[in-house]
């Protein structure tokens, strides 16, 4: 139903939580957030690390400031279920562990990816049934965890590379927004039949941010650019990169930054 995202040199979650609330108002039946643990503090555990609730976004946060939690790349959504009930294990983001024997806990910190979704994935069976034969387990009943899979599967060093290939994979309508373990400063995503923005935040404390809803991002920036069909982007926090679905690149022309009220 609602994503927020962000990569910046400081703390996001506050503006993530924010971003959140903002988009309450579309109704959910679930939320969560997942962040990059070392984006800010190399020395903590590395890794990925998620929240999630079937209560409101205010539960979310008093779970989120008992843990103390800050990071400087992060994901957040807010879940209007079509696909699982609306459970905590069916809450975004999911995350892909990769292959690995049924039997095998994995710790939270293990995780490959995490990703949030809006929209629904129309082959996630065909997948589902592709990815399991190739060991991966599945958590949940939702069609969005097969795209965490996916990635995780044609992943070869670079996400954004992974989720092009990925994507191609996809029917259906779709705004993700992912990060990986070995890429805590990176954040991507794509947007084929769900809106998603990018923000744009420049000068001494520059950060990108992805939104459902520019109205996410009030209070934070201004500066919007509205993604196309088929668009994927590639974020740092000082830096963004824009690409139609292929591939090819997309300048400051074809998608101007715009001041929004
Ligand atoms: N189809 C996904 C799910 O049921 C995403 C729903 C949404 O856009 O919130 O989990």
């Amino acid at each position: 139903c609602g994503i927020v995202g962000g990569v910046a040199h400081q703390d996001v979650v506050p503006v993530l939580l924010q971003g959140l609330q903002r988009l309450e108002y579309r109704g959910y039946d679930s939320c969560g957030l997942a962040v990059h643990t070392a984006s800010l503090n190399p020395t903590s555990d590395q890794g990925l690390h998620r929240t999630r609730s079937t209560a409101r976004v205010a539960q979310l946060q008093t779970q989120i400031d008992a843990e103390n939690l800050q990071a400087a790349t992060g994901i957040a959504h807010t879940r209007w279920a079509t696909h699982g009930a609306p459970s905590v294990d069916n809450a975004h983001p999911h995350f892909s562990f990769g292959p690995h024997p049924k039997e095998q806990k994995m710790p939270e910190s293990a995780a490959h990816i995490a990703l949030v979704h809006n929209g629904i994935i129309e082959n996630y069976e065909v997948l589902r049934r592709e990815l399991e034969a190739k060991n991966y387990i599945f958590t949940s009943d939702t069609d969005t965890e097969v795209v965490a899979h996916l990635i995780d599967s044609v992943y070869n060093g670079d996400l954004f590379d992974a989720l092009k290939e990925a994507t191609t994979r996809l029917h259906g309508a779709y705004a993700l927004a992912v990060m990986h373990r070995d890429e805590p400063h990176r954040l991507v995503g794509a947007r084929a039949g769900s809106p998603l923005v990018l923000g744009v935040v420049t000068g001494d404390a520059p950060a990108h941010y992805l939104a459902s809803d520019a109205m996410a991002l009030s209070g934070v920036t201004d500066q919007i650019i509205y993604l196309e069909e088929g668009d994927l982007v590639d974020l740092q926090a000082g830096k963004y990169w824009i690409t139609d679905a292929q591939g090819r690149p997309l300048n400051t022309e074809q998608r101007p930054v715009q001041t929004v009220q």
